[in-house]
């Protein structure tokens, strides 16, 4: 039964829409991975801004054993005690009256994108229904977020898409007000781009389209799927900038790693989405409920948020010391721990070799497209975990740019 297991099985067995890294982790602890040969890497990706409290803490493993212990499932015909306590977890907590829960950050916008034009059809009639985006946006990958998001090269391949979807330019008011009108049903924005290069918005761009949306009897729907819980060291994005969304979708760091998401929103938008409107055979199972009950009562404390901006601190200080002495980056950008290091020009496209090239050294970053640099670690990382992850960072930039001269 047992058969060992390499990273070439990955390309002969996997459908090939990723490229995983040359090594397999196997265990983790904190901010720490090791691979199947014992290598240690620290963890600055933190599983894409989803591992909020990093590798097997305790209290998501005591969380996850006691509900198996329990039930693990009964479909929606039934609710359950942890669904139900994770729900007003979250009314208590933001500006949210109702909740659904699914399993994915697409699935929270999928369901967000549905209710909006529902709410528009039943209030206003069905010629309003059009949803406008921003260029570079990521909502996730059906066939409605793929296309509401703003990257041409993940939805053109899939045609027909669905219609009445326009695009924006990020932080440009003046382009949104163009695509904004009375049949516009809802405005879909992240707070701060994530995969989309990390590029925070202004503010006078939120508060813009938080009036447009109030003027034109439109939706305005916050993807926080990245920048939720906890990571930008708010609770939700939104409360740095003072707008409320009519509609907040979240997912990724909720569940620290276990797969669940959550749309969030008002009493009067919820009750348009009646009985057998929308639904879903695994989401707010007790499982993912249970876990993301632990993971939401750790993050949403003063202690973990604010360590969120002392953190923020140190990343920022040293990595403007690493370009100060390499200069390979224009700009160091981001909020919490959601950071960006944009790369110069001349070192335009190289994201992906830094990466690779700090995977040697034993750490995992990201990337944000080919010109980005971008760390999303652990909420509660340690400052020895920061300084030797940062330590190793420091020797990947000074390798490429070795490797750049010769
Ligand atoms: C990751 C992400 C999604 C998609 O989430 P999945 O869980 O991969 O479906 C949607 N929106 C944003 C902003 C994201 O970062």
């Amino acid at each position: 039964m047992s058969q060992s297991i390499t990273r070439n099985n990955f390309d002969e067995w996997m459908m090939p829409v990723y490229a995983p890294a040359a090594f397999i982790p196997v265990r983790g602890e904190g901010s720490r991975l090791w691979d199947q040969q014992g290598k240690e890497y620290i963890d600055f990706a933190g599983g894409i801004a989803v591992n909020a409290l990093g590798h097997a803490h305790p209290a998501m493993i005591d969380a996850l054993t006691e509900q198996a212990k329990k039930f693990w499932h009964t479909g929606n015909g039934y609710t359950n005690e942890p669904a139900l306590r994770l729900a007003k977890q979250l009314i208590d907590a933001t500006f949210a009256e109702r909740v659904f829960f699914c399993n994915s950050g697409a699935e929270a916008n999928e369901a967000a994108l549905k209710l909006a034009r529902k709410y528009a059809h039943d209030h206003y009639g069905t010629q309003k229904s059009g949803i406008v985006a921003f260029k570079n946006a990521f909502h996730g990958r059906t066939l409605f977020t793929v296309s509401a998001g703003g990257q041409p090269s993940y939805s053109q391949d899939f045609s027909p898409l669905p219609p009445d979807i326009s695009h924006a330019v990020y932080n440009n008011l003046d382009s949104a007000r163009e695509l904004i009108n009375d049949t516009t049903c809802a405005v879909i924005v992240e707070p701060m781009q994530g995969e989309g290069g990390v590029v925070p918005a202004d503010p006078a761009f939120l508060q813009g389209l938080r009036e447009l949306c109030d003027q034109h009897n439109a939706l305005l729907i916050f993807d926080e799927v990245q920048t939720g819980v906890g990571r930008t060291g708010e609770l939700y994005a939104y409360m740095h900038y003072g707008v409320t969304p009519d509609v907040l979708s979240t997912a990724k760091a909720l569940g620290g790693g276990f797969p669940v998401g959550a749309v969030l929103t008002t009493a009067r938008c919820a009750s348009v989405m009646t009985v057998g409107t929308h639904g879903t055979t695994y989401g707010g199972n007790p499982l993912a409920t249970a876990v993301a009950g632990e993971v939401f009562s750790i993050i949403n404390t003063p202690d973990v948020l604010n360590g969120v901006k002392q953190r923020h601190q140190w990343f920022t200080e040293r990595l403007q010391a690493i370009n100060t002495r390499f200069g390979l980056f224009n700009n160091i950008r981001g909020m919490g721990l959601l950071i960006g290091c944009v790369l110069k020009d001349e070192y335009a496209g190289k994201a992906k070799a830094i990466s690779q090239l700090a995977a040697e050294e034993g750490l995992m970053i990201l990337i944000a497209g080919a010109n980005v640099v971008r760390f999303a670690p652990a909420l509660i990382i340690s400052e020895e975990e920061v300084n030797s992850g940062l330590d190793r960072f420091e020797r990947a930039c000074e390798h490429f740019l070795k490797g750049a001269a010769s």
